[in-house]
């Protein structure tokens, strides 16, 4: 089998090992688990609840049963509109139980699941109360909003949600600028406060006893007590205790600079290489938008520092950031860390700029010379950022540094180069790798190339629960 031979930057050899860094304390399964069973019962409570308040019974004539089934799908979008929100809240034990992508992936799901259940909701509420009424289909919707109190307002909820799911469709996303599609998806927000009056001035299900009242304000109120906390008050008092202010700006290349902040406190925010957090600089009108950047070297204690590509006005920005400009944080999350590992043996596997939590990782990680292998996949050679700093990494943790640069193999969902076009996936992994399949693999970069280095590593053996991901973008 050949390929050309990819830029060995540094091999693995027997140089002493530094001294170790602290320890992020293993993730458990628990939280995931515990939050998964948590989901199930609440389905199961808010079905519970719809029977124990006769939506059995109703079931027996065509009106009240359709009016029922329609109770019952809107307190289960309901329901999961509220899971929703939980799953964006940057709840610590929920992210590290799960990490922000499948947190975001699950999200997505859920978010169209409950979308669906609110349009069968109402359809089957309109269906039937027309199908016992005698104002007609057009009397009865008009009956429904304007005289049930509360009604006004969920319309106008759904008009936020509608805008919110159909924004978030691929295609529709494709087309908007990050900033206009965050700022639509804020109404989701809005969307499910403007339809908590109807619940609770018409829904029979929320008022018909104690137990259904206390349920649902409590779900209501832990969604909401969970984003004050957790998106608003934890991050605000962080800043407050650890104040950072930028020290460095380095420009690595005309379209990539490296910024490096520290002050007091920065020990406290307890982060790990392979984390990111989200950062605003308070250097002018552009601060109210914060961007997610990975550390691009591991935490020592007193800096934070990461690297990035420009390709926007955010990015853009950085590189005119001066020394001294106050940085607010929020984080540390995602779990593309130490705490995950399972294995002695751990491939660091990046394309492009995805290259940065992997050079934090690098130095972060416990391992003796041979246990680590970087594997970063550039367009061209003059490309592969941060390639000195992680040749020089390498050389002092005895790890192996391979850089597989060239152009793209057209038409072909791979993360290979156009010089390993006759390899498989797979094949070119093992190729490189030998026993892929005994590593945890830790893996970032853009999309599709993502999504081919994932499958590529299930085909070479490598267990899902070993491949540890971190994507660029939501
Ligand atoms: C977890 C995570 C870690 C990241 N780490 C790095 C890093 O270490 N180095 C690096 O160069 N890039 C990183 N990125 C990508 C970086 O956040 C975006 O490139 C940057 O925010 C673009 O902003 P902009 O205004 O320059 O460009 P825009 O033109 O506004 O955006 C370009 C694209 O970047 C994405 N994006 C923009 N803003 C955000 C945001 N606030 N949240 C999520 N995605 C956004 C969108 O997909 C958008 O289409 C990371 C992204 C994520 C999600």
């Amino acid at each position: 089998m050949t390929m050309t031979a990819p830029r060995v930057l540094h091999a693995a050899q027997n140089d002493p090992a530094p001294a170790p860094r602290r320890i992020p304390a293993p993730v458990s399964r628990w939280w995931r688990d515990a939050s998964g069973v948590a989901l199930w019962a609440l389905l199961v409570g808010v079905t519970a609840l719809w029977v124990a308040h006769g939506g059995i019974q109703d079931l027996g004539s065509l009106g009240d049963g359709l009016t029922s089934l329609g109770r019952l799908t809107g307190l289960i979008a309901s329901a999961l509109l509220l899971v929703q929100v939980l799953l964006m809240a940057r709840i610590p034990w929920f992210e590290q139980a799960w990490g922000q992508d499948e947190l975001a992936r699950t999200h997505r799901l859920i978010g169209f699941t409950s979308f669906n259940l609110m349009v069968g909701h109402i359809v089957l509420i309109v269906l039937g109360y027309a199908a016992s009424s005698s104002l007609g289909l057009w009397g009865t919707i008009w009956d429904l909003v304007v005289n049930y109190p509360g009604m006004l307002l969920s319309v106008a909820g759904t008009a936020a949600l509608v805008m919110v799911v159909v924004t978030s469709v691929k295609k529709a996303r494709a087309r908007l600028r990050y900033e206009s599609w965050h700022l639509i998806h804020l109404y989701g927000y809005l969307g499910a406060g403007l339809a908590l009056p109807h619940q609770l001035w018409t829904g029979r299900d929320f008022t018909a006893s104690t137990v259904a009242t206390w349920f649902w304000w409590t779900l209501y109120a832990v969604a909401t007590v969970s984003v004050l906390v957790f998106r608003f008050g934890l991050p605000l008092v962080r800043s407050w205790r650890a104040p950072l202010r930028v020290t460095d700006v380095r420009h690595d290349a005309a379209d990539i600079t490296t910024v490096t902040v520290a002050g007091p406190g920065a020990a406290r925010l307890a982060a790990h290489g392979g984390q990111f957090f989200q950062w605003r600089f308070l250097d002018g009108p552009g601060w109210t938008r914060a961007h997610p950047y990975s550390l691009s070297a591991a935490p020592d204690g007193t800096t934070l520092r990461f690297t990035a590509a420009h390709v926007g006005d955010g990015t853009n920005r950085l590189a005119t950031l001066r020394p001294g400009t106050r940085v607010l944080v929020e984080g540390p999350y995602g779990r593309l860390h130490q705490g995950v590992r399972t294995r002695r043996k751990v491939l660091l596997m990046a394309s492009g700029i995805g290259i940065t939590p992997m050079r934090a990782l690098l130095e972060d990680l416990q391992q003796t010379p041979g246990d680590v292998t970087v594997l970063h996949r550039v367009r061209d050679i003059e490309s592969a950022v941060l390639s000195d700093e992680l040749a020089a990494l390498a050389a002092a943790r005895g790890a192996r540094y391979l850089v597989i640069d060239g152009p793209r193999i057209p038409d072909r969902e791979t993360w290979l180069p156009v010089s390993a076009a006759h390899l498989t996936d797979a094949d070119a992994l093992r190729h490189l790798v030998p026993d892929v399949h005994q590593h945890d693999v830790y893996v970032c970069g853009g999309p599709g190339w993502m999504d081919a280095a994932h499958s590529a590593l299930t085909t070479a053996g490598v267990p899902a629960e070993n491949i540890h991901l971190e994507r660029f973008t939501y």
